[in-house]
């Protein structure tokens, strides 16, 4: 366990970072964050900020002996880097978690190895594959980038195979990897964390809606049948357990139209969709990711009010920021970017029901 005053780093600048190292001061630790820009995000709260490129083995080595146990707050962080924080610093989660959630074929093969459902897939390392999958598979199907997908980047439906030369040649890095569409009732995920004594938590189960590729709204708990957020929950530690993670993971799951719950995809840090726990739980997912990775107890994740999320995205989003601030029970949390681009996360806001009180409605009504 460190002790209060200890300095916790955390590579990526970041919304993540920043409401990490608010998490982390409330606890009184010291954090530090390598950006690769200066006045990110998260070095606005953080003690001291290492800016350098993620992958410049200086500006790594200086970060690493500047603190005490390292983690992150994103996931595109190269192998050698992270040898390299790894033989000078604790790292958690583990490089090898890191390296398993950042490769989707790497990531599906894991699961599957451990007897957790996924929809059907196939590797695409040439031209060949991707016509295979269209037998495989059956038209349409989904073509992903492996690495550096995020927000539904690298991604297309491929209809037929006159558009599969073009959307092969277009997706970029290449190897890509050929999905089943999985025609869903709705998509959840569960945010799980777990200490390096095996002590294991999971928040209840969430329910999320996209707009344009990003997630739009979240809604706590999820409204799906008890026993299907039992069952959430236990894939999710049975997840957690077998990575061994120390830290937080989100974990993205579909709800499939047969009922059976499938992975999407696997993150391990704080996840957008469990920003609702920041004002509906005693400890949030922020606190617990920084707990896990301190080496600090493991409560259970309680939730006192059921809540509704809503990400504010770009200028559009600013755009209500005023009259948030003037409603009564809304709780709006900025992330300090200057610059309100098209599709950038500004922050969100969150509003809370009384336990088991959440309305059965859907969509954009509830702000
Ligand atoms: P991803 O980048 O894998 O998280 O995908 C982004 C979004 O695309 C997901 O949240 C889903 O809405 C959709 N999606 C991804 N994979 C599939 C799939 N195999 N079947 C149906 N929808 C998918």
């Amino acid at each position: 366990m460190f002790p209060p005053n200890s300095t916790l780093g955390i590579i990526g600048g970041g919304q993540l970072g920043r409401m990490s190292a608010i998490a982390a001061a409330r606890l009184g630790f010291r954090t530090h964050i390598f950006s690769n820009v200066s006045c990110a995000p998260a070095s606005q709260v953080a003690n001291e900020t290492t800016v350098g490129s993620y992958d410049n083995p200086e500006a790594i080595d200086r970060f690493a002996k500047a603190v005490d146990v390292i983690t992150f707050e994103f996931e595109n962080i190269s192998a050698d880097g992270l040898d390299r924080l790894a033989s000078l610093k604790p790292v958690h989660p583990s490089g090898e978690i890191l390296r398993t959630s950042q490769d989707r074929i790497i990531e599906k093969s894991f699961l599957n190895q451990h007897g957790i459902p996924t929809t059907s897939w196939l590797p695409i390392y040439n031209i060949n594959d991707a016509l295979r999958a269209g037998d495989t598979l059956s038209f349409p199907f989904l073509l992903k980038t492996t690495r550096l997908g995020y927000d539904g980047k690298g991604q297309a439906i491929v209809h037929n195979t006159d558009e599969l030369n073009k959307i092969f040649n277009t997706l970029d890095p290449h190897p890509l990897i050929a999905e089943k569409i999985v025609n869903f009732n709705c998509e959840i995920s569960v945010m799980v964390a777990r200490n390096k004594l095996g002590q294991v938590t999971t928040f209840d189960v969430t329910e999320n809606q996209h707009k344009n590729g990003i997630l739009d709204l979240s809604f706590a708990p999820a409204r799906i049948d008890i026993d299907l957020q039992k069952e959430a929950k236990t894939l999710a530690i049975h997840i957690a357990n077998s990575l061994k993670l120390i830290g937080i993971l989100g974990i993205e799951m579909f709800i499939a139209d047969n009922g059976q719950i499938l992975i999407n995809e696997i993150a391990p840090r704080p996840h957008n969709s469990g920003h609702w726990t920041l004002d509906a739980c005693p400890i949030n997912q922020f606190e617990m990711h920084v707990r896990a990775v301190m080496g600090l107890p493991l409560p259970n994740a309680i939730r006192h009010s059921d809540a509704v999320m809503k990400n504010l995205i770009g200028p559009q989003g600013m755009r209500v920021w005023d009259s948030i601030l003037s409603t009564q029970g809304l709780i709006g949390h900025l992330y300090g970017k200057k610059i309100a681009k098209s599709g950038r996360k500004m922050g969100h806001v969150t509003k809370l029901y009384p336990l088991h009180t959440l309305p059965g409605k859907y969509g954009s009504e509830y702000f």
